[in-house]
């Protein structure tokens, strides 16, 4: 979409943290592409949607249309560009800052189409423009940004900002449109300049090598198993699967292949301990074989590429750089935030431990639990004390009535809103539904469409985004989806949850609030467009209310009878969330504190051993516990090597101290009333990116985010 290239990307990056959450599955193509070459004159994307709202026309637009309209949308915005920089007027906040706001409408509107229907219903016509369009809007946001005459006058407004009169919302735009810049290498040389654009390009090969070397060796990775009797302890379906994969690599017996993560789901059943172990050793080991697959030259050269540019940029370190415009501001807060938790963590998965080693006593096992012990005698532990049946659970939670009388219930017990269905608008798939959300006084704050059952053309996970985003300018309010991936009941059954389906729902509702709820005059500011380590916390904060106790009461009930959930299953439901936390809080943030250690390291720093420096950053930091290693290393740490989250994986815990902080702030007003609500929403809700966001949080909470309530959710305390 058309902020990721000139800012920073809240929606996608709000897809791929959701996407962390869930398993990742191939999105099959589907057969509803229609026939290319239609003519351009009736392309329903080039103009405004005359439908309420500008919701897109769906009965309209075909699969043929999104290439050409964003095309001619990167178009139309250079051109709208290239008039803001030639501009014979001197500079001002309105003919360059706000002027930029306003150009590329087209663009924007068929990108956010375009990246919905791509992961929520896609087809090879849409893959194949997806291909051919990635480099040109990378191209695109080049040409924008290393534009000389656009940055000489949005430097001569940033200079000038204090004496502009300008308000607290634009000069935060200024800011921001300047930072892009400088980020992007505005300032240097034309020599340093060139050095830049060649790391940058380096970076991108290196980046692609990656992530092409770390797929063979996952896939060479995979154990293949010719003895049926070592596999006891795998259900039918995982045998099928695994027999299924040697087939297709042509090979006898069953292959177990690899998972992207350290932990593999297999380990928890599998009662053939060398297995185990060999299973285990193969996925650390994996991209660091000393074959062509191995990662591990790739890494050092990118850490080493990275201080550099950071230098160039004038950080000390490439993690100064990449943090300096999230919410943590520094590589010594967010590395606070995780050294704050170690001590708790690493305690409780130590008891973790010797419970499971208990278990290896009883059994008469006779030697210490390690790493690929842990999730097998976990997993009897976990059904000696928590056990939660599935099936006696679903019933209580039927789709609807989480919805309306949960997910809407407590949004309106909170914040006044109330949601309407409307039938009129034209949705993408029969599955779809779309909602009129409506303010206290009667005044329509939005449209939201839910998208909720799995299909082949839709992508795994779930995510949230904007059809229409909030804007002050062009006075359009938020047209919102979101995409869940539940199971779709047969004809004429009901949709019956998981609970963490329910809280699912519950967080891509928070994200939807965090969109709908915003009141910003900037487009590149509203809503959700805000840092990552900021993201997930309005979605992860309502979450909370899916287990409180009046939400609860009003949507836990037995499709066929109404009869509220027994309390023993509620109980079971709240103690399962503590379980295994010293685990799973002890790996993210050994990753989160390596993939740190890794973007500290100065330009003229010497690291010539990728697992010695490994080793050592995980003993700094205290978080070398054998039995626990982190949840990525780092010959397979797809997130900072092949992704873009480089000195960003502490992200996702620094969105959940904030969630926690905030929802013990409501335990201590009163819980759920709309007093609270109303704080809650003006305070942090509505306010998008237009002002600095660690400010305004204290000034919501009168006090800096702490790490205690999230250690007592977790049992860490
Ligand atoms: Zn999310």
């Amino acid at each position: 979409m058309l902020r990721k290239l000139l800012l920073s990307s809240a929606i996608a990056l709000a897809l791929s943290a959701c996407g962390e959450r869930t398993a990742n599955e191939n999105a099959m193509p589907d057969s509803s592409a229609t026939p290319a070459g239609a003519a351009q004159g009736d392309n329903a994307l080039l103009a405004p949607s005359p439908l309420p709202f500008q919701a897109p026309p769906f009965d309209r637009i075909r699969d043929t249309d999104y290439q050409p309209a964003i095309e001619e949308g990167m178009r139309q915005h250079l051109a709208e560009i290239r008039a803001i920089a030639d501009n014979p007027e001197p500079p001002s906040f309105a003919n360059t800052i706000e002027a930029m706001e306003r150009a590329g409408a087209l663009l924007s509107r068929a990108m956010l189409v375009f990246e919905a229907m791509t992961s929520a219903h896609t087809n090879p016509t849409l893959q194949a423009a997806e291909e051919v369009l990635a480099p040109k809007l990378a191209e695109h946001s080049d040409a924008i940004h290393l534009d000389p005459a656009l940055f000489a006058r949005v430097k001569a407004v940033y200079d000038q900002r204090d004496s502009l009169g300008l308000d607290a919302e634009q000069k935060t735009l200024v800011e921001h449109r300047y930072d892009a810049f400088v980020r992007a290498g505005a300032l240097l040389s034309d020599a340093d300049k060139a050095e830049l654009r060649k790391l940058n390009a380096e970076e991108s090969s290196l980046t692609t090598a990656f992530g092409a070397k770390l797929l063979a060796a996952t896939n060479a990775g995979a154990v293949l198993v010719t003895d049926k009797a070592r596999l006891e302890g795998l259900d039918e379906g995982t045998l099928a699967a695994a027999a299924e994969a040697a087939k297709a690599a042509g090979k006898e017996g069953w292959l177990l292949e690899l998972q992207n993560t350290t932990q593999q789901p297999v380990l928890g059943k599998l009662k053939d301990r060398a297995l185990r172990e060999e299973i285990l050793a193969a996925s650390m080991n994996r991209a660091a074989r000393g074959d062509d697959n191995d990662t591990r030259a790739t890494i050092l050269r990118l850490a080493k590429l990275r201080a550099r540019k950071a230098q160039l940029l004038g950080f000390d370190n490439y993690a100064a750089y990449a943090i300096a415009d999230q919410m943590a501001g520094t590589p010594e807060a967010a590395l606070k935030l995780l050294n704050d938790t170690v001590p708790a963590a690493t305690a409780r998965a130590r008891a973790e431990l010797a419970r499971i080693q208990a278990v290896v006593e009883r059994q008469g096992g006779g030697f210490s639990a390690g790493a690929a012990d842990w999730d097998f005698y976990a997993e009897q532990v976990r059904q000696a004390e928590y056990d939660l049946d599935e099936a006696q659970v679903r019933p209580y939670f039927e789709l609807d009535r989480v919805l309306r009388d949960g997910v809407f219930y407590a949004a309106q017990e909170l914040y006044g809103i109330t949601l309407k269905e409307r039938t009129d608008l034209p949705v993408y798939h029969p599955d779809v539904r779309v909602f009129d959300v409506f303010d206290a006084d009667g005044t329509q704050l939005a449209v939201f469409y839910l998208d909720p059952f799995k299909r082949p053309s839709k992508r795994g996970g779930a995510w949230m985004g904007n059809f229409v985003e909030q804007d002050g300018l062009a006075g359009t309010i938020p047209v919102i989806y979101n995409v869940e991936n539940f199971t779709k009941p047969a004809p004429g059954q009901p949709a019956l949850l998981s609970f963490d389906d329910v809280t699912t729902l519950f967080h891509e509702f928070g994200h939807a609030l965090h969109g709908l709820f915003s009141r910003t005059t900037y487009p590149s500011l509203s809503g959700t467009n805000v840092p990552r380590d900021f993201v997930e916390f309005p979605s992860q904060f309502n979450e909370h209310w899916a287990l409180y106790p009046q939400v609860f009461a009003n949507y836990a009930r037995h499709y066929q009878t109404g009869e509220p959930m027994p309390k023993e299953l509620v109980e079971k439901i709240v103690r399962a969330r503590t379980f295994n936390q010293g685990y799973a809080t002890t790996e993210y943030l050994a990753a989160s504190l390596l993939d740190l250690a890794w973007h500290l390291l100065p330009a003229d720093a010497r690291v010539e051993d990728v697992d010695a420096f490994e080793k050592q950053a995980l003993a700094r930091y205290k978080v070398d516990l054998a039995a626990v290693p982190p949840r990525y290393r780092s010959n397979y740490f797809a997130h900072v090597w092949g992704g873009g989250y480089a000195a960003g994986y502490y992200a996702y815990f620094g969105a959940e101290v904030l969630d926690h902080d905030a929802f013990k702030w409501f335990e201590e007003n009163g819980g759920l009333t709309r007093e609270n609500g109303k704080v809650f929403r003006e305070k942090i809700l509505s306010i998008g990116h237009s002002r600095d966001l660690a400010s305004a949080y204290r000034e919501f909470r009168g006090k800096d985010p702490s790490v205690e309530p999230l250690l007592e959710f977790r049992g860490l305390k």
